[in-house]
């Protein structure tokens, strides 16, 4: 998002110093845009006027618990850091949003995904409790379990008193448009992916997972999109009954482990040709599938058999393929993975125009019909485009560079088209980068009056003088 100014910049050290200046900006009605790392895609931490608090010097990790496999950072700690941080102990943080130059705060409020999402979820599975500034500079702790809606959907949290929303959740696998909503909802699960409406996040308490022992990585490529796509089928349905059946691998056991993708990503034959100006030994395909599972030392050759097995019988181009079961190779492939928003970013300066670009999720039974639909919109529109992204959740990033003026228009247009259709299929409008300024018409799309209004009454009743995160989510005029 272009643009954004401010009348001041607070770059505090502690929660103290956050509580006072909401204290002051919420007497004065002075709007107030809580800034993570700014890599957020949507402009949810873009201010215009007011003030703005920067998360940065709450950098602290405070605690890493081995044995309780809990971690309490403040909210400025970059995902990156985290990350090496637990590995270092032995233990593994999955959300994976892709930049990991992001702040943990940030994650939380946008309850960020990614690719590895696939198998470990996204953020919010991970929070367990949240220290919170309220607008009026009021302190609140929440713990898992603590806040949770009463049988008549009421959440009373100190002196606010908060009805559920009512609106049904899409079926899909990942879905941030809009508050979170669950019947019993617990308040915790609200304040995740509020993108900076409700409150101040300060303190973060994160459930971890032992490091796994080891990966298998695959970057695949096949002649026929219909093989990939069946492929891919495959690959889903018996990662999730894997899931749902865990099979305990006992030491020195020969027992057959079912796959279990921890991540399934796609690429179509646009996307592979802007990987080539990076990667030039990128064969030509009509697609590509990224995916990892994870082994141990007892685990991995029944797995990598079955890999393979299952991509003969889908007509994999196994002499091109590239598989990885080192960490070297392994970083190489998600090089290519990160190939592509880079080359894509290159392109869209290089134009001149800003890249258009989608973030639906469908359930998955819908996803052939939306895929279709992307396909049949872009491919006669002539404009430079690429689809690619999550598939394993049904979940693709459709990007369009339009070249000029009349592309621009037209991209423009294909994109409200897609998602009309997503919304359709009873998808959700945002997967994973949330709703900001820049989604908000398309949230509304989704949810219709109804159901922002009872988003809006929460909103008002955290902060009545409507002072955080003004224009993120819904427009003023719910408010
Ligand atoms: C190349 C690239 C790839 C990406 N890929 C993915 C992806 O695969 N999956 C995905 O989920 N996202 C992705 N993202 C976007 C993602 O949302 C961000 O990376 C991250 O989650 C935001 O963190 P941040 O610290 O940058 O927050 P910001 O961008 O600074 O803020 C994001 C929002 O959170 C609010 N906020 C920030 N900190 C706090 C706090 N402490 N308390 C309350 N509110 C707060 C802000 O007001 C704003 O509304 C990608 C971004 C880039 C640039």
């Amino acid at each position: 998002m272009q643009g954004g100014n401010a009348e001041r910049l607070f770059i505090p050290e502690s929660t103290d110093e956050i509580a006072a200046i909401l204290r002051d900006a919420n007497e004065q009605g002075i709007s107030v845009t809580i800034s993570g790392a700014r890599t957020g895609t949507v402009g949810g931490s873009i201010p215009f006027g007011g003030y703005v608090i920067s998360l940065e010097r709450l950098n602290k990790i405070k605690s890493i618990d081995n044995d309780a496999k809990l971690a309490v950072v403040e909210p400025g700690v970059i995902l990156g850091e985290l990350q090496k941080a637990v590995e270092a102990d032995g233990l593994f943080y999955p959300p994976d949003p892709t930049e990991w130059s992001c702040q943990i705060g940030g994650t939380v409020a946008t309850n960020a995904s990614g690719a590895r999402s696939f198998k470990y979820g996204a953020t919010r599975e991970y929070v367990q409790r949240l220290t919170v500034v309220l607008a009026s500079g009021d302190l609140v702790n929440i713990r898992r379990g603590e806040y949770v809606s009463s049988d008549e959907g009421v959440i009373v949290i100190g002196e606010t008193s908060i009805r559920v929303p009512t609106y049904e959740r899409p079926n899909v696998r990942k879905n941030v448009s809009g508050y979170f909503n669950a019947q019993p909802l617990d308040a915790i699960d609200l304040f995740i992916g509020s993108e900076g409406t409700l409150g101040v996040i300060t303190e973060i308490e994160l459930s971890l997972l032992p490091k796994p022992e080891g990966f298998f990585s695959g970057i695949v490529f096949f002649d026929h999109e219909v093989d990939l796509l069946a492929f891919v089928d495959a690959a889903r349905d018996a990662s999730f009954s894997s899931a749902k059946n865990p099979v305990a691998i006992a030491p020195g056991s020969d027992h057959q482990m079912a796959l279990d993708a921890s991540l399934i990503e796609y690429f179509d034959s646009n996307a592979l040709k802007f990987i080539a100006e990076k990667f030039p030994e990128t064969p030509d395909a009509a697609g590509a599938i990224f995916f990892e599972q994870e082994t141990t030392d007892n685990t991995e050759d029944a797995l990598l058999e079955q890999w393979n097995k299952l991509l003969e019988t889908h007509n994999a181009d196994l002499e091109n393929s590239w598989f990885a079961t080192n960490a070297q190779d392994r970083e190489k492939m998600r090089a290519f993975r990160h190939a592509l928003p880079l080359a894509a970013n290159e392109r869209y300066s290089r134009s001149g125009f800003r890249k258009i670009s989608s973030d639906m999720a469908v359930p998955v039974g819908e996803f052939r019909s939306l895929l279709k639909f992307y396909e049949d919109q872009c491919g006669p529109s002539g404009i430079d485009h690429v689809i690619f992204g999550h598939i394993g959740d049904c979940h693709l990033h459709l990007n369009l560079f339009p070249k000029n003026i009349e592309e621009n228009e037209r991209a423009r247009h294909i994109y409200g088209r897609c998602i009309a259709h997503a919304i359709m299929l009873g998808g959700c409008v945002s997967a994973e980068h949330g709703i900001g300024k820049l989604k908000r018409k398309y949230l509304a799309a989704m949810m219709g009056e109804r159901y922002l209004n009872e988003m809006a009454d929460i909103k008002r009743a955290f902060d009545p003088k409507r002072i955080l995160g003004r224009g993120n989510m819904f427009d003023e005029s719910y408010l």
